[in-house]
């Protein structure tokens, strides 16, 4: 049991330090980046789950923990390797919590102050502001906000792509998938993989939302509003560019 728990412990530690390297300099990812976010995932999953159960059966085989009479039961490491994992998931749930810049936008939508209008199918928020911006709101009072600074800036094809990129936000859940790479990034700032995995999260939740609005409404169309919306930061100018 103590080889397994050292195998499965040297397994996650692989995966740590090898996942990060091969997902943030494989160009692949730019190309299919909902298969990176997966993979993403598929990396942290092991890496937590091989190392709290391999640590788990180290400690169970050498030295019995026994107030609830684990040791009875045949299965008594992978008892408290789930147990243990419970405590993680816990630790990392806690942990996770939306955005307050989120909880500002979804008070002035639930508010009524900023008037619905129907684009492309899906109802929008215009709020009243001179600068250019759009966001998705995730939960049920949230929902996708446009200024009108940016509503006027672009035209209705530009618009609808604007909000079908916002709508992808929402229906792939990005807001949860930032927000757990977040958190772990909080968790353990002194992982390198973990910093690496937020930062390259928040890019590619960007790209897989502009797969989806160029399904819907044409690269074309897409590429012009990036560049109108977003144009000067360097994220935007990779956006633009992937779409060209
Ligand atoms: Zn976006």
């Amino acid at each position: 049991m103590v080889v397994a728990g050292v195998a499965l412990i040297a397994l996650a530690l692989v995966v740590v330090v090898v996942a990060p390297r091969v997902l943030t300099r494989s160009a692949w990812t730019i190309d299919r980046p909902r298969t990176a976010l997966v993979s993403w995932s598929v990396a942290v999953v092991l890496g937590v789950v091989g190392f709290v159960v391999g640590v788990a059966l180290v400690v169970v085989a050498d030295r019995p923990l026994d107030p609830f009479r684990l040791v009875e039961s045949p299965t008594h490491g992978l008892n408290l390797g789930v147990a243990l994992l419970g405590v993680a998931a816990f630790v990392v749930a806690v942990r996770v919590r939306p955005g307050a810049e989120h909880e500002a936008v979804r008070q002035a939508m639930r508010s009524g102050a900023a008037p619905h209008r129907e684009i492309d199918g899906t109802p929008v928020a215009l709020v009243e502001a001179d600068h250019a911006l759009a966001c998705a709101v995730p939960g049920r009072a949230g929902g996708v906000l446009v200024s009108t600074g940016l509503a006027d800036l672009l035209r209705t094809d530009e618009l609808e792509a604007v909000v079908a990129h916002e709508r992808a936000h929402l229906t792939q859940r990005h807001a949860v998938a930032v927000a757990v790479a977040e958190s772990i990034e909080r968790a353990v700032p002194w992982v390198p993989g973990a910093r690496a995995m937020a930062r390259s999260t928040r890019v590619l939740v960007e790209f897989a939302a502009d797969d989806a609005a160029a399904r819907r409404v044409g690269r074309d169309a897409l590429r012009r509003a990036v560049l109108v919306a977003d144009g000067t930061s360097a994220l935007g100018a990779i956006r633009a560019s992937r779409l060209g």
